[in-house]
């Protein structure tokens, strides 16, 4: 780490005016983008003054923060109940044409041909890995560094998931590690952009072409992130996305799977509507069912909801990504912080998530948790994230039913060797020793509401050695 021999003294004086800049800045508050409402929780109050020589809030010093942060998801009665209430009103409620309208306008967003609205992300990757003929005794690659909602649908499948550990300077599924895990068995392999930060696609892409492996993109953290100005999410054979009430597009709970390829997206659309012919509208009875299906239709009032969320959508990615700049521009070289790493060909990202990794070295040895405790104290919300996901009883549990023993040699089976052969190092060190997060609403606010963030770290690692006395 190029931060080591790093004088602290040296930092700590050119940054000393960022607390100066904390109390200056409010007026920044009007200058949000175009179409994009100020933060919910424009600050009352004027921002705290700061001083490095405050000690800790968790010891009783004065907090760095004290307002509140940009609440989520957001709602603008003015501009956004107009549809929703006609919807309502209608009573047509169970999907039509508001549903298609906003698949019309995500494909748009997104440069896709064809979107479908499911109800949730974690049923978009169901139906996506079953109409590419994902089954029983298949292999499909995921990363460890996710969400259960990447691995759940897999094993619903039949499939059995292998897990490919990551690279922890990007938090992403490390490329290099990808072909170690191909046995016969693999048909599938689920790159997550994690955390909205995009997967390495580029290097992704040909190692599945070369083994005949289908690409189904887990984009439900990385609405509109680019690769090369393209969106992440269109450039597998599938992407899938999820619009549950934590994700940059909320709409409560919703999904959608997109694609170019005609075919497999006029099955989806079967799937998601019992098996029906393609195009049917939904309640028609005795259809006849072409496929087995199953039922993931979204409401019409879910997409009014969505369609109000998806105008603000672009300036609040643009928004995120030039806070998150800032953000790291302000704390990598704090001695034992190192931001994320963004991979060389990604034009953009959607930061679901904001992580860095904490190196207790350089921190007196001070542990996460305290660490964690201690940011939270000063007005900064802050998480550890992921656990590992490779070692969970959940996976045990799916070997030991009747259709895995049916479908699974024995040996495959055995969870001890299971793990031992999933065994993800980097993974757990970013889980249990290094990850640290900030949510994206954090970065809907303003550069003073960054400095503040920045300001807590600073204050934490000029204080470290106190708080070693906290447990
Ligand atoms: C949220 C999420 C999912 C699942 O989406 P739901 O809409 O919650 O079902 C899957 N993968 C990742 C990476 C997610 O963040």
């Amino acid at each position: 780490m190029s931060s080591t021999n790093f004088s602290r003294r040296e930092f700590i004086r050119r940054h000393s005016l960022t607390g100066l800049g904390a109390v200056l800045t409010p007026s920044l508050l009007t200058g949000s983008p175009a179409g994009l409402p100020p933060p919910a929780a424009s600050p009352a109050t004027t921002p705290t003054s700061f001083s490095l020589a405050e000690s800790p809030a968790l010891l009783g010093g004065k907090p760095v923060r004290a307002r509140e942060w940009p609440t989520w998801p957001l709602w603008k009665p003015e501009s956004d109940e107009k549809q929703l209430l006609e919807v309502i009103r209608s009573g047509i409620w169970s999907r039509a044409g508001v549903v298609s309208e906003f698949e019309t306008q995500w494909a748009a967003a997104l440069g896709v041909k064809r979107s479908l609205a499911v109800v949730n992300g974690t049923n978009a990757i169901m139906a996506a890995l079953a109409q590419l003929d994902v089954r029983g005794g298949d292999e499909v690659l995921v990363p460890p560094y996710t969400f259960i909602g990447t691995v759940a649908p897999v094993l619903a499948t039949g499939a059995m998931p292998v897990f490919v550990d990551v690279d922890p300077e990007t938090f992403q599924i490390d490329p290099a590690k990808i072909e170690a895990k191909i046995t016969p068995r693999t048909r599938a392999i689920i790159p997550v952009h994690i955390l909205g930060l995009p997967a390495n696609m580029t290097q992704i892409l040909p190692i599945a072409k070369k083994h005949n492996l289908v690409v189904i993109e887990d984009a439900c953290q990385a609405h509109l992130a680019e690769i090369n100005h393209r969106k992440v999410g269109t450039l597998g054979h599938a992407g899938c996305f999820s619009f549950q009430n934590s994700k940059n597009l909320a709409i409560g709970e919703g999904g959608a799977i997109v694609s170019n390829d005609d075919a497999f997206m006029d099955r989806c659309f079967s799937y998601h509507n019992y098996g029906n012919p393609f195009g049917m509208v939904s309640g028609v009875i005795g259809a006849g069912s072409l496929i087995q299906g199953t039922k993931l239709r979204l409401t019409e009032y879910q997409a009014a909801i969505g369609l109000a969320q998806l105008k603000r959508l672009d300036a609040q990615t643009t928004l995120r990504n030039e806070n998150a700049e800032y953000l790291k521009s302000k704390i990598k070289d704090i001695p034992g912080i190192v931001p994320y790493k963004l991979y060389d060909d990604v034009t953009r990202a959607a930061f679901h998530l904001f992580p860095f990794r904490y190196q207790k070295e350089a921190f007196k040895g001070l542990p996460r948790e305290v660490f964690l405790k201690a940011l939270s104290a000063e007005g900064i919300p802050c998480s550890k994230g992921y656990a590992p996901l490779n070692t969970m009883p959940y996976l045990n549990d799916t070997f030991q039913s009747k259709n895995f023993r049916k479908m699974y040699p024995k040996t495959m089976l055995d969870f001890k060797s299971y793990v031992e052969r999933n065994h993800c190092p980097q993974n757990d060190r970013l889980c249990n020793e290094e990850a640290v997060w900030f949510t994206q609403n954090m970065l809907l606010g303003t550069r003073a509401d960054m400095d503040e963030i920045a300001n807590a770290i600073l204050k934490i690692h000029t204080h470290a050695d106190k708080l070693l006395t906290q447990k």
